[in-house]
C-alpha cells in the first residue's frame, strides 16, 4: 500500500490496527470487553477497584484500611495508614520465587561491553549500598540527590535511597552546574552521588566537577557528602571530609550485606523529580511511596502485558521519569528482565538501537517519537544503519513516549521495526501523573496512527472548555482527569500554592487535575488525541489552530520535511502568525533562492492538507532543533526566535547551541 494514498489528511486518520491475534491471546487484558469491564469496575466501585489492586500487587508491611482520603483535596492521600517499602516490593519480594536467580538488568555500557545482574544480586548490591549511606549518617526523610550516568549504580542509588527511606531527586547528567545547585537548594539535599565521569559516544564527559562547581555556586551547605562512582580510571578532584569514592564507603561497611528496608508510611515522598522545564521554571514534582509505585508495577502488565520471559527496554535515561518509571521502579516491581544502555542511540553508529535488539533479543521496546525520527532520518541517507540489517523478530510489542507521535513516524515504526506484528503503545502520560494514563493496550485496543486512544481503567480523563465543561467528541480542548488516582503527583516541593494553581484551577473548581495539554477525541472511537500544550493553541484570525497538527502536516510531506516545529509569533494583521521551523532531509537549503523555493512548497503542501489559513508566515531552516537533552523541542526558545527576541532563558540543556544562529533567518 502506498503511504499517501492511505493518508486524506493528518487530521482524519482513518487507518486502524486491530491487536494482532497473537498479542491478544493470553494477554493480561485480553479484548475490549476485558477492558471494558476493568473501567466499569472503577467507576462503579473506585474504592474496591483500587484496593484490590493495591493488596494485589503491592507487600506492605502493614496493611492500609482507608483506600483514598479527599478530606484535603487537591492534597489527596492514597492507602496512607499503610506501610511499606519500595526496594523491597522491588527485591525482597522475589526472594524464593523463580525471579529470584533471574537476570534483573543487561547492562549495555557505551563501549558495548555487557554486564548481567541476577535480582538476587542486585539485592545484595543495594543493601550494601544502603548500609553505606546509612554509614555516612543519612537518614529516612532526607533528600538525597543522585547525578549518575546510566549505570547499574544509578539504579542501586536509587533504590538504596528508597530502602532507606530517604527521598532521591535525580538530576539527568546533561544539566548544568546551575540546574543542580538550584535543585540542591530547593531540596535541601545532604548528599550528592554522582560519578566521576559518564561515557557518551566514546568521550568521558565530567560529571564530579559539575557537581563541584554547583555547590560552589553557594547556598549548598546542606550538603554533607559527595559520593563517587568511579566510572572510568580518571583522576577527580576530591574535597577531603566531604567526598568519598564508592570503593571507600562500601569498604568501611564490608560484610554488612543485608539491609532490612525501613518501612515507609504509603505517603511517605519516594522522590522528588524536577519537569524537564520545556514550560518554565522546573518544579519539584512530589510522589508518594505506595500509589507510585502501585501503577509503576501494575502498568508494566498493563501497557506491555509483561510475561515472564519478556526482555523489556526503555531507552530513557533515569533522569527523567520514564526512567524512574519504566527502569528504576516498574521493570523491578514486575520482576522482569531489562536491559539498561548507557551510550547514545548514534553510537558507534545509527543502527546500535537496532543492533542492541538483536543482540539482547529484547521483546519490548520503548523509546521517544524524537529517537524514532531521527534514526529514520538517518535510515533514509544510509542503508548500512536501516533496521533491515537486524534481526528484529524478538520483538513482541513496541512503545512511544515524550511527545505526540507523528502518523508518519508511527507507520515507519510499524512496519520497520515492528513488522507489522507488533501492537504501538502510544503512551501518554507527564512526571505529574507518574505512569501511564492514556495509552492503548497491545492485546486490547485497535490502533490509530498518532493517537494515544483511551485511558487505562480508573483514569477519568475527559476534554474540556476553559470553565471546566465537558466538550462533545471532535471538539478540541483542555485534557483533565477528573478523579485522583494513586500515582498522581502529591505536591510540588516546597510550593503547595503553585502546585494547587497549575494542577488544580479554580476556573474548574480546585479538584479536577489540569494536564496542561490540548487534546481532542475522535467522532467515531472518542479516541484522545493530543494537539500540543495549552500555550501551543495558536489564534491566527480568530481561527484556533493546534501547533501539532501544522506539524504533522508538514513532517507528512515526506520526501522532503524530516522534522518540523510551530510556533506562533505576534502578527499585527492575524493576531498570530504560524512560524515553522524546519530541518530538511536533505539538509539546509544552500541558497536563499532554493530556500525560498521549498518554502512556498511547503506552504502550499499546508495549505491543501489543512487549509490556507495554517499556512506558515515564516519558515525557517535548520540542521537540527533546539531540544532538551530529554529530546523535546524547545518550543519556549522557538517562540523567542521567532519574535526575533534576544535569548535570554536558560540554554545549558541545548543539545547543539550552534543551531540557533541558523534559525533566525525566516524565508
Ligand atoms: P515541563 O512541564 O517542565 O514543561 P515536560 O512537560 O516536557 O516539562 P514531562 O513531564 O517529561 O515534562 O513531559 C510530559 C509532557 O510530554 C506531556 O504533558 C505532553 O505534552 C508530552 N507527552 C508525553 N507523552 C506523550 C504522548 N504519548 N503523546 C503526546 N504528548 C506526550
Ligand atoms: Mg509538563
Amino acid at each position: 500500500m502506498s503511504q499517501a494514498s492511505n493518508i486524506e489528511s493528518v487530521l482524519v486518520e482513518n487507518r486502524v490496527f486491530p491487536p494482532p491475534a497473537a498479542a491478544e491471546r493470553g494477554a493480561r487484558i485480553s479484548g475490549m470487553a476485558a477492558y471494558e469491564a476493568l473501567c466499569a469496575e472503577a467507576e462503579k466501585t473506585p474504592d474496591a477497584f483500587w484496593s484490590r489492586l493495591a493488596r494485589e500487587n503491592l507487600a506492605w508491611t502493614k496493611p492500609f484500611t482507608r483506600t483514598l482520603d479527599e478530606s484535603n483535596a487537591p492534597f489527596y492521600r492514597w492507602f496512607d495508614d499503610g506501610e511499606l517499602n519500595a526496594s523491597a516490593n522491588c527485591l525482597d519480594r522475589h526472594m524464593g520465587t523463580p525471579v529470584e536467580h533471574k537476570t534483573a538488568i543487561v547492562f549495555e555500557a557505551d563501549d558495548g561491553a555487557v554486564t548481567t545482574i541476577s535480582y538476587r544480586d542486585l539485592l545484595t548490591r543495594v543493601s550494601r549500598f544502603a548500609n553505606a549511606l546509612k554509614a555516612e549518617g543519612i537518614q529516612k526523610g532526607d533528600r538525597v540527590i543522585i547525578y549518575m550516568p546510566m549505570t547499574i549504580e544509578g539504579v542501586i542509588a536509587m533504590q538504596a535511597c528508597a530502602r532507606i527511606g530517604a527521598t532521591h531527586s535525580v538530576v539527568f547528567g546533561g544539566f548544568s552546574a546551575k540546574a543542580l545547585q538550584e535543585r540542591i537548594i530547593d531540596a535541601g539535599a545532604v548528599a550528592v552521588i554522582t560519578a566521576n565521569y559518564q561515557l557518551r559516544g566514546g568521550k568521558e564527559l565530567p560529571l564530579k566537577a559539575i557537581v563541584d562547581d554547583g555547590i560552589a555556586m553557594g547556598g549548598c551547605e546542606s550538603i554533607k557528602s559527595v559520593l563517587v562512582y568511579e566510572r572510568t580510571l580518571s583522576d577527580w578532584k576530591r574535597i577531603e571530609g566531604r567526598d568519598k569514592s564508592f570503593t571507600e564507603v562500601l569498604s568501611a561497611i564490608e560484610g554488612q550485606d543485608e539491609c532490612v528496608p525501613e518501612p515507609v508510611g504509603a505517603e511517605h515522598p519516594l522522590f522528588i523529580l524536577y519537569t524537564s522545564g520545556s514550560t518554565g521554571k522546573p518544579k519539584g514534582v512530589q510522589h508518594a511511596t505506595g500509589g507510585y509505585l502501585l501503577w509503576a508495577k501494575l502498568t508494566m502488565d498493563w501497557t506491555f502485558d509483561l510475561r515472564p520471559d519478556d526482555v523489556f527496554w526503555c531507552t530513557a535515561d533515569i533522569g527523567w521519569i520514564t526512567g524512574h518509571t519504566y527502569v528504576a521502579y516498574g521493570p523491578l516491581a514486575a520482576g522482569a528482565t531489562q536491559v539498561i544502555f548507557e551510550g547514545v542511540p548514534t553510537f558507534p553508529h545509527a543502527g546500535r538501537f537496532w543492533q542492541m535488539i538483536e543482540r539482547h533479543k529484547v521483546s519490548i521496546f520503548y523509546t521517544a517519537p524524537t529517537a524514532i525520527r531521527s534514526l529514520i532520518k538517518a535510515a533514509e541517507s544510509d542503508e548500512k544503519v536501516h533496521p533491515k540489517n537486524w534481526d528484529l523478530s524478538s520483538l513482541r510489542i513496541l512503545g512511544s513516549v515524550g511527545e505526540p507521535i507523528n502518523p508518519e513516524a508511527w507507520m515507519w515504526y510499524h512496519r520497520n521495526i515492528g513488522h507489522e506484528k507488533c501492537p504501538i503503545v502510544d503512551t501518554f502520560w507527564q512526571t505529574e501523573t507518574g505512569g501511564h494514563v492514556i495509552t492503548p493496550l497491545p492485546g486490547a485496543t485497535p490502533l490509530v496512527p498518532g493517537s494515544c486512544t483511551l485511558p487505562l481503567p480508573g483514569i477519568a480523563a475527559a476534554i474540556v472548555d476553559e470553565t471546566g465543561k465537558d466538550l462533545p467528541n471532535g471538539a478540541g480542548g483542555m485534557l483533565v482527569i477528573k478523579r485522583p488516582w494513586p500515582s498522581m503527583i502529591r505536591t510540588i516541593w516546597n510550593d503547595p500554592e503553585r502546585f494547587k494553581k497549575s494542577y488544580f484551577p479554580e476556573e474548574m473548581g480546585g479538584t479536577i487535575y489540569l494536564a496542561g495539554d490540548g487534546a481532542v477525541r475522535s467522532e467515531d472511537r472518542g479516541y484522545f488525541r493530543i494537539t500540543g500544550r495549552i500555550d501551543d493553541v495558536l489564534n491566527v484570525s480568530g481561527h484556533r489552530l493546534g501547533t501539532m497538527e501544522i506539524e504533522s502536516a508538514l513532517v507528512a510531506k515526506t520526501d522532503l520535511v524530516a522534522e518540523a516545529a510551530v510556533v506562533g509569533r505576534p502578527d499585527d494583521v492575524t493576531g498570530e502568525a504560524v512560524c515553522a521551523f524546519v530541518v530538511l532531509k536533505r539538509g539546509r537549503p544552500t541558497s536563499d533562492e532554493e530556500a525560498k523555493k521549498i518554502a512556498t512548497e511547503l506552504r502550499n503542501w499546508v495549505a491543501k492538507e489543512i487549509g490556507p489559513i495554517a499556512k506558515p508566515k515564516d519558515i525557517r531552516f535548520g540542521e537540527n532543533l533546539p531540544k532538551t537533552r530529554s529530546g523535546k523541542i524547545m518550543r519556549r526558545l522557538l517562540r523567542s526566535i521567532a519574535k526575533g527576541e534576544a535569548i535570554t532563558q536558560d540554554t545549558s540543556t541545548l543539545e547543539n547551541p550552534a543551531i540557533l544562529e541558523q534559525l533566525g533567518q525566516a524565508f
